[in-house]
């Protein structure tokens, strides 16, 4: 048996248990193949020393009988804008680079109250703005499929952690599509909740009313039993509601043919990349072939998501990234000679090109005397994509999607046109605007890089979704 051939935690817990591999053994490969990777730029830190205690103190509890959690031995990375105490966690900027976090995200606590073992924190674009991995201050990461090529973004190191065989299942976020785009550039599965299903506390904020944390894996499996593991009420997050969390991972995975609706013009537009609308109409042709009843649908707000997301997206992160003054949080400039220098100079210097970029689009729709034209316009627009998806899904069961309209680019290719890359998050933003939940489906690869589609569901139907996606 090979370490790298356990690619579920079922096939990894199964192999502990049997006693063929142990725990230590375990994270010996991961941080070997952290290694031999280290060219693809996959990891900001990695935990070796704390991972191996924890993985001697797992295998020694378990000879000693001691009841185990339910992500014994499973090795996980975590995204660098999640606080994990005693760690350091930068979001991607130099603003952060040497702050330490001062309490654990809540989510992962309850990964780690399961025995969960994080091996490091993965590298993404700056305050997760961006697409492609390459706003990064610690620079770009690469695809494992194509090093010369992103592994797409803001989650992109969590992505390649997965795919690059470096730990088993990656913690991110997606505030307009982190987790399925990146998932989808790598071959993975990739997964965000509703809105509100996972508590948000300990996440660093990029847009606090779309934000979720999410997961990627080889496994909708795994995703599910780390979903039922994080989610639920949180004293420190009012956004996360006091609803119960079924066991995800147990329930009767889903075979009875499903209504699913999809968009007929993501099978013909031009401005999809073809080996994509080849992918989308594969993903429903076996669907259909597999008994589900796949309908086309219209949709009429496709002008109108991408410059929705980023007037509101970038309004809320202008809001909350005005906390990183010099003063309280993180880097402050050297140069400065007194307060309002001190502010000026901490965040041209701590921020880069596209969090500046954004911050300033923020604070411009934000300004009174555009509030209403931009801003508060928005808002309702916001308002109407949401309902017209509530609409599909009060008849459908699904919407199926492509994931991007382009397949991995070459790195530094978009690197000066911000534009393009906004348009390619239309299909994942939609999730994030209505706050649905959201899975990329690993589904065909071009010849070497990897396509996916997605599915997605209505509000608090992670549980369908994730039992479809199971039975798949
Ligand atoms: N690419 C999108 C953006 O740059 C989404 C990022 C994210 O989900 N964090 O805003």
């Amino acid at each position: 048996m090979s370490i790298a051939d356990l690619t579920s935690i079922k096939a990894t817990q199964s192999a502990i248990e049997a006693g063929s591999v142990t725990t230590v053994q375990i994270v010996r490969h991961y941080l070997n193949r952290i290694e031999e990777e280290r060219h693809l730029n996959i990891y900001v830190d990695v935990y070796g020393e704390d991972a191996l205690r924890e993985a001697t103190r797992q295998d020694e509890a378990r000879t000693q009988g001691a009841r185990m959690g339910k992500l014994a031995g499973v090795v996980l990375s975590i995204k660098d804008v999640v606080c994990y105490a005693g760690h350091g966690v930068s979001a991607g900027s130099r603003m952060l680079e040497d702050f330490v976090a001062p309490y654990t995200a809540t989510a992962l606590q309850r990964l780690l109250d399961e025995d969960a073992i994080v091996i490091g924190r993965t590298n993404c674009d700056e305050f997760a703005m961006g697409s492609g991995n390459e706003n990064s201050h610690y620079g770009p990461t690469r695809n494992a499929a194509d090093p010369a090529r992103v592994p797409g973004g803001s989650s992109g190191g969590a992505a390649v952690s997965v795919q690059a065989g470096t730990c088993l299942l990656a913690m991110g976020s997606s505030t307009g599509g982190s987790v399925r785009q990146p998932a989808s550039f790598c071959g993975l599965y990739g997964f965000k909740p509703t809105y509100g299903r996972i508590s948000r506390h300990g996440l660093i904020a990029y847009g606090s009313s779309f934000d979720q944390i999410g997961y990627l894996s080889r496994q909708p499996q795994d995703i599910a039993l780390a979903l039922e593991i994080s989610a639920g009420s949180d004293a420190f997050d009012a956004t996360a509601p006091n609803k119960a969390v079924p066991l995800y991972s147990k329930s009767d995975v889903v075979r009875s043919p499903q209504s699913i609706a999809y968009f007929e013009e993501t099978l013909n537009s031009d401005a999809i990349d073809p080996a994509i609308r080849a992918a989308t109409a594969k993903a429903i042709q076996d669907l259909e072939a597999a008994g589900h009843k796949l309908v086309p649908v219209s949709f009429n707000y496709f002008d109108y998501v991408v410059p929705t997301y980023y007037v509101l997206t970038t309004a809320e992160a202008s809001s909350n990234l005005s906390r990183f003054d010099g003063m309280r949080y993180g880097y402050r400039s050297p140069e400065a000679s007194d307060l309002t220098e001190t502010y000026t100079k901490s965040r041209s210097e701590g921020f880069g090109t596209e969090v500046q970029r954004r911050i300033l689009l923020g604070t411009f729709v934000l300004s009174s005397g555009y509030y209403d034209a931009y801003y508060g316009k928005a808002q309702k627009v916001r308002r109407l994509i949401r309902d017209q998806l509530q609409g599909i899904l009060d008849v459908h069961d699904f919407i199926l999607m492509p994931v991007s309209p382009s397949l991995p680019w070459p790195v530094g290719e978009q690197v000066d046109d911000p534009v393009a890359n906004y348009l390619a998050d239309i299909y994942t933003v939609m999730a994030n605007l209505a706050g649905l939940p959201a899975v990329a489906i690993p589904v065909a690869t071009d010849g070497h890089l990897p396509v996916g589609y997605q599915l997605m569901a209505d509000q608090w139907e992670e549980g369908k979704l994730l039992d479809f996606v199971r039975g798949l």
